[in-house]
């Protein structure tokens, strides 16, 4: 989860558009059976090692992942951690927390640096309530009516909160898989790119979706770094275009 992610993402580039009528796709990489079968095992056997542990991981819960990638936005994963521990603290469930005033949201979420974002948590609450029984909804159609969730969170919530076999797509999945892949959009908000889903969503295991999506957010936010990504330690360095094109780090 990354949430179960654990890194820095942007909340506007994540959760504000909708994804245009025009394909902008432009480098899907085709990848064989027997290719996409290594890149699985690579992700997973790596994830099964050095994948990062966090609250929210452990046992997901709808809630638990909702809360989480809320926090999670523009916010690191470190800094997240005793916040998130507090408010499922204070706030047990869904309903405890949609009957806490903006003012009690606020001073829980004030060592985030993020005060501003209490009253769309309020409004996210609130609409739980109103329009979905005080339950997080299953569907992503359903969840992106909620203020404050995008396509990235609804995935999130839906993938790592109920099991659904969901792909995630944020920046530092992008710049592996461009790396790695050679995969390539013309869309500078590439999660508007409706071609980057498709790619994403039909190069998912079979099976072990969360860990796997789990894998490529912790792969990229460790390993295959912005700046100095470490291919020496990168479980998929053997056939890595970037790392073997010798491109400069
Ligand atoms: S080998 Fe290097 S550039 Fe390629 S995916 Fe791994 S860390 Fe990124």
């Amino acid at each position: 989860m990354a949430s179960i992610r654990g890194r820095k993402r942007s909340g506007a580039e994540a959760h504000r558009a909708q994804p245009r009528r025009t394909d902008s796709a432009r480098v899907q990489p085709r990848l064989s059976a027997r290719r996409k079968a290594r890149f699985h095992s690579a992700l997973l056997d790596w994830f099964c090692v050095h994948g990062r542990r966090y609250p929210w991981r452990t046992r997901p819960t709808p809630y638990g992942v909702f809360i989480s990638e809320f926090m999670l936005q523009r916010t690191g994963a470190s800094q997240v951690v005793p916040v998130y521990r507090a408010f499922v603290r204070t706030f047990p469930t869904l309903k405890k927390a949609a009957n806490a005033s903006v003012g009690q949201l606020r001073r829980i979420l004030q060592p985030l640096g993020r005060v501003e974002r209490a009253p769309v948590l309020k409004r996210a609450l609130d609409r739980f309530g109103t329009d979905f029984h005080s339950r997080i909804p299953r569907g992503i159609a359903d969840l992106r009516k909620v203020p404050g969730i995008g396509e990235y969170t609804a995935r999130a919530i839906a993938c790592f909160g109920y099991g659904k076999q969901l792909a995630l797509l944020d920046p530092n999945i992008y710049r592996l898989l461009s790396r790695a892949l050679g995969l390539a959009s013309e869309r500078e908000r590439i999660h508007t790119d409706p071609g980057l889903w498709r790619f994403m969503d039909g190069i998912l295991p079979a099976s072990n979706s969360r860990e796997f999506n789990l894998a490529m957010l912790d792969l990229g936010a460790t390993i295959c770094r912005s700046r100095a990504p470490r291919c020496l330690e990168c479980p998929l360095s053997r056939w890595c275009a970037f790392r073997n094109a010798g491109a400069k780090r």
